[in-house]
């Protein structure tokens, strides 16, 4: 056992390196460092709270829960599949919330609480908040996890009522929040506390459904935000100090995710909670799959002559440039083409792909230098000047109805408008939607070109052409 002296110091290293860790994400370069700094700001919070004197017996059975988890942990990141990502975020905030609500219900049924008086109401009061916080986060985060993976449909269930069902369950969660406190000083509480933990559950569920699939990233930095205000809530009910700053941190940068999630989509906050935003004043997302004319094929040797006359390229990647695992391909066409005299830049939207920053990875992880990739803000004017944009496996970031159709399901969203260049090369293997189910008219504009297949192997053709 160490003394809490040197518990408290170490809790403090932590932080600091917590506060280092998100520093160092908020770039590429020094993304890396900022993952250790992560690492070991975690290692020492463990070992700091293992050996604390608030651990003084069961060591085997934390030993066992520790391997077990841990395992777990390594073997699922060592599986995941880059496209999987997003689903696998997903789960973890969901188990965020789900030790919450557990800590919640054990330190409430703790033989050994001491608190009495206005001590046991302030300490019922975090209970509740972090039952309540990690129960939407919980069933939140396992719904996201089933429409992220595909196992629930990726359209807004718009129930008629919805709004006035919301407000119910909240009055419905209060109302048992202040049942639970006041019988809680009588020596009771389980019951109101169970039925708020229903409600919070049925809450988080019905929020995650009523959320059409193009707003999905704000709801996805969402439940991380609440996933840190979750912890943090357990930090007060447990005195740990520790959980209380991580869950803050982890929460306020949620929060801040959030924001720019919802700046980037055109998106009110509260309206995407509220749910069904953007589905023409509630109804439903029409699928919007029929097609709108002819669409001019091309072939890779087609493609590569292209690129090769061109003088400006505008790269745009999507979700299918991860599913096709593309990334090293695009480097090589992006040197060769450097090579021959090709201005090439990348234009990133910051929902790309299916988490905020998955292009960048990808982009990062096949070493296309960081000073040829930009914001959709920082090259959106320029595409009148492009001579060839190459749209590998985008679909929604590039859809014009965007801007030119009020009722479509992902209207306002701002997108990169690569149709203003001369050519578009869109790369898909069909004329499927993309996630959030609508047609895209760019596929049937007169300087578009379909090169139909897998990206990678489409674009390794290419490069054999060039
Ligand atoms: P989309 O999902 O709109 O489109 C991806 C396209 O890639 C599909 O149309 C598909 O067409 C094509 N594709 C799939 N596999 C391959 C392959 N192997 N080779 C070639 N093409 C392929 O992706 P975008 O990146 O354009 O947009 C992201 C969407 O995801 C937005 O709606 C966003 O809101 C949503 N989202 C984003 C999140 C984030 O945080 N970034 C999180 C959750 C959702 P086909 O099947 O014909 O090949």
């Amino acid at each position: 056992m160490i003394p809490s002296g040197v518990v408290t110091v170490s809790y403090i290293v932590a932080t600091v390196l917590f506060i280092l860790a998100l520093g160092g994400l908020s770039n590429q370069e020094t993304a890396r460092r900022g993952n250790w700094y992560g690492i070991f700001g975690m290692i020492i919070a463990l070992l700091a709270t293992i050996f604390s004197e608030n651990v003084t017996q069961n060591f085997g059975l934390l030993i066992v829960a520790l391997l077990i988890g841990g395992s777990i942990g390594l073997v699922l990141a060592r599986r995941v599949q880059m496209t999987q990502m997003p689903e696998l975020v997903a789960v973890l905030h969901s188990l965020v919330g789900l030790a919450a609500v557990a800590v919640g219900f054990a330190s409430f049924m703790d033989p050994n609480k001491h608190y009495v008086g206005i001590d046991l109401t302030i300490h019922d009061i975090e209970t509740y908040l972090g039952i309540l916080i990690g129960a939407v986060t919980f069933s939140g985060s396992v719904i996201a996890f089933g429409k992220l993976s595909g196992r629930i449909g990726g359209s807004p269930m718009l129930l008629p009522a919805r709004h006035w069902m919301n407000l119910a369950l909240l009055i419905g969660a209060i109302w048992f929040g202040r049942e639970f406190v006041l019988q809680s000083a009588a020596g009771g509480g389980i019951t109101p506390l169970i039925i708020m933990t229903v409600i919070a559950l049925l809450f988080g569920i019905h929020m995650v459904m009523a959320i059409g699939g193009a707003d999905m990233p704000v709801v996805v930095s969402m439940l991380n935000s609440y996933s840190g205000w979750a912890a943090s809530a357990t930090g007060f009910m447990l005195n740990n100090d520790l959980l209380i700053v991580t869950g803050a941190l982890v929460g306020s940068s949620g929060a801040i995710l959030s924001y720019i999630m919802c700046r980037a989509m055109n998106r009110k906050f509260l309206a995407v909670i509220a749910g069904g935003f953007g589905t023409g004043g509630g109804t439903p997302a029409s699928g919007g799959g029929e097609e709108q004319g002819e669409v001019h094929p091309i072939d890779p040797q087609e493609t590569a002559a292209l690129l090769a006359g061109a003088k400006e390229v505008m790269i745009v990647p999507g979700y299918g440039m991860a599913v096709a695992q593309a990334q090293h391909t695009v480097f090589e066409i992006t040197r060769v083409l450097r090579e021959k005299g090709v201005n090439v830049r990348f234009g990133i939207h910051p929902v790309a792909g299916r988490m905020p920053g998955h292009m960048n990875v990808l982009l990062a992880e096949a070493r296309v230098p960081y000073d040829i990739v930009f914001e959709m803000d920082e090259v959106n004017d320029d595409f009148p000047d492009v001579d060839v944009s190459v749209v590998i496996g985008a679909n929604d970031i590039v859809n014009p109805s965007a801007q030119e159709e009020p009722d479509s399901p992902i209207a306002g969203m701002p997108v990169l408008e690569v149709w203003k260049g001369s050519t578009s090369i869109v790369l898909k293997r069909s004329m499927a939607t993309g996630y959030a189910g609508v047609q895209n008219p760019l596929f049937f504009k007169e300087n578009t070109r379909m090169l139909f297949g897998d990206a990678k192997e489409t674009l390794d053709e290419v490069l054999k052409a060039l």
